[in-house]
């Protein structure tokens, strides 16, 4: 009886012990690919200004950063709705024991995989934002609204030389391309973008503004480029591509 009480706490505490590190390495997954790292970047600034303010005894600085962290908790839920709602769902989903399974996402990516693939080979300018949780309704706006099942036929048509949606950008939402011809906003130019011409700058532009996925087909050689967080990733592989965009699909896929 002695041991036995002596034995079941340990036991707990490790299976504790465990939960808690895989909690935290699940919170640490959706932190670190979301908007959440930059905020919680801000907020550890804020948290060292308050423990200087402390420090020096800077009694108005202290007063308005805890009203600041106390209302703050409430903005926090409202700004990370989206990411808690995903990160609940991917609890509760249980990924880790699913393995293989084909999910409907990966269907979608190999069909723009394949028009992207083909696009390139034959060096025919193109552009595909991929919305992920910001809507790009209103960037879709610019452009022919429409309702089109994304297939790789599809996609390869509207680029095509000549066809009237050519120009501009092809939006998907979902499975679906929701827009074709649209116009993407430019965005502010830093140094290292300065050479780029206007398609790949628009990618650029819109992934500043927005977390969707900007693939980009250059006319002129044929490269791919990717464009998310306002960083352009060019020279891309038809293999880089797939995972790139698994990942980034990855996330919402609880949500469709
Ligand atoms: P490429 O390497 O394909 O030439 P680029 O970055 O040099 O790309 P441009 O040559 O300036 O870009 O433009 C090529 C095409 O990109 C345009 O004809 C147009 O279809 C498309 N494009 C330009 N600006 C935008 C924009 N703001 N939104 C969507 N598409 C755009
Ligand atoms: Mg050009």
């Amino acid at each position: 009886m002695e041991q036995l009480r002596i034995f079941v706490p340990d036991w707990l505490e490790g299976l504790e012990i465990l939960l808690v590190a895989l909690l935290f390495f699940r919170i640490l997954l959706v932190i670190q690919r979301t908007r959440a790292m930059q905020i919680l970047m801000g907020l550890l600034v804020l948290a060292s200004i308050y423990l200087f303010s402390q420090l020096l005894n800077l009694e108005l600085l202290e007063y308005l950063l805890e009203t600041v962290f106390q209302y703050g908790v409430i903005a926090a839920l409202v700004v990370f709705q989206p990411e808690l709602r995903t990160a609940l769902s991917s609890l509760g989903e249980n990924r880790w024991f699913q393995g293989s399974k084909i999910r409907p996402e990966d269907l979608l990516i190999e069909k723009i995989v394949s028009a992207v693939k083909v696009l390139a080979e034959k060096k025919i300018g193109a552009i595909v934002a991929i919305e992920r949780q910001i809507s790009l309704d209103e960037y879709g706006e610019t452009g022919s609204r429409e309702k089109i099942r994304v297939s790789s036929e599809i996609l390869q048509t509207i680029f095509t030389p000549g066809s009237p949606l050519h120009d501009g950008a092809v939006v998907i939402a979902g499975n679906e391309i929701r827009s074709a011809g649209a116009i993407l906003p430019l965005g502010r130019v830093r140094m290292q973008h300065r050479k780029l011409g206007t398609r790949h700058r628009a990618a650029v532009g819109l992934s500043q503004e927005t977390d969707a996925i900007v693939i980009v087909v250059s006319e002129e050689t044929g490269a791919v480029s990717v464009a998310r967080e306002g960083h352009l990733q060019t020279k891309i592989e038809t293999s880089e591509l797939r995972e790139i965009l698994g990942k980034a699909l990855l996330d919402q896929s609880s949500d469709t």
